[in-house]
């Protein structure tokens, strides 16, 4: 639009103008810390496979080989955020580019589930045919492989965000990062204390028999997070409390909410689409009424005059 032949739009509309990135209030310190997660598993992937190489260990190339799916889930979630923080002002999202944190959580919820089915086959397979788990090499690997992991849990940690809130998703895709490495840690602690009953008992079954559990619990994990990140995919109400409330909110001096749209954009950003049927119908107000819901990041609000239908 060209400001010089465009009529003056009053000041209350300034709203309109606002920047719309729809990005989550961390979206800078998640991609840090995703990008210090990386290099922290690309360093142990290369120790794990110049270790595997030198002491041809077979453990140590297959503790590569789960690393190496970090490395991979820890670049899509990073390209996630360069790629949001790249187009956050692009025209051509007309929602913004809040949401593509939440495609790359989908994606690795998917990386998720076959590690868990990967995991679980060869647990079986031991099962069915005992191999001798040597526990001197096996149960120091596992307990460095613990340290790293929670060295990087602890950088993933989400931040916490105080106050009114009806998000309780935030930014899946760190919160995606941060799940696989608390499941790989719940399996870590369960193979090592698996390997050390193995090594007491000399019993072969325990360490496939944890690592059918550790699948299973992974396995959930990646539902749980498949389940929420193609929620805000589809659209699905992000929150009941927060419909309730601007349904509320719009609910004064005798108006009533014939129609009602509310949805995520991004972390900690919804939109809502309302339709109001009244007689005495102030949009001002309403948009007044709305703006102390903080989440709520863009509202248009359509008054519909009795005697007129609204078409869905
Ligand atoms: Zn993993």
């Amino acid at each position: 639009m060209n400001a010089a032949v465009a009529p003056p739009v009053p000041e209350e509309l300034d709203a309109f103008r606002r920047d719309r990135t729809y990005l989550g209030a961390d979206h800078h310190r998640n991609e840090r810390r995703i990008w210090i997660v990386t290099g922290i598993c690309v360093v142990t992937l290369a120790a794990q496979l110049v270790g595997g190489a030198l002491f041809k260990s077979v453990a140590l190339t297959a503790g590569g080989l789960h690393m190496s799916a970090h490395v991979a889930a820890l670049l899509t979630a990073a390209a996630a955020y360069a790629f949001a923080r790249r187009h956050a002002a692009d025209p051509r999202f007309s929602f913004g580019v809040g949401k593509v944190g939440y495609l790359a959580g989908f994606a690795n919820a998917v990386v998720l589930a076959i590690t868990a089915l990967a995991i679980a086959t060869e647990s079986v397979e031991r099962l069915i045919h005992p191999e001798a788990v040597r526990y001197d090499g096996a149960l120091p690997l596992a307990a460095a492989g613990l340290a790293v992991n929670l060295l990087c849990i602890v950088v993933l940690r989400p931040a916490r965000r105080k106050g009114h809130t009806h998000d309780r998703d935030g930014d899946l895709n760190i919160s995606a990062a941060h799940l696989h490495l608390s499941a790989d840690a719940m399996v870590s602690v369960l193979t090592i204390a698996a390997m050390a009953l193995g090594a007491a008992l000399h019993w072969d079954w325990t360490d496939p028999a944890a690592g059918l559990a550790g699948a299973i619990l992974v396995g959930r994990f990646a539902w749980n997070l498949a389940r929420r990140a193609s929620a805000t995919l589809l659209d699905v109400n992000p929150s009941s409390a927060l419909t309730e409330e601007v349904r509320a909110r719009l609910q004064v001096d005798g108006a009533e909410v014939v129609d009602l749209h509310v949805w995520r954009l991004g972390p900690g950003h919804h939109a809502a689409v309302a339709v109001v049927a009244g007689l005495h119908v102030d949009v001002a107000r309403l948009r007044q009424a709305l703006a102390v819901i903080p989440e709520l990041s863009h509202v248009t609000i359509e008054v519909a005059t009795p005697g007129a239908t609204h078409q869905p």
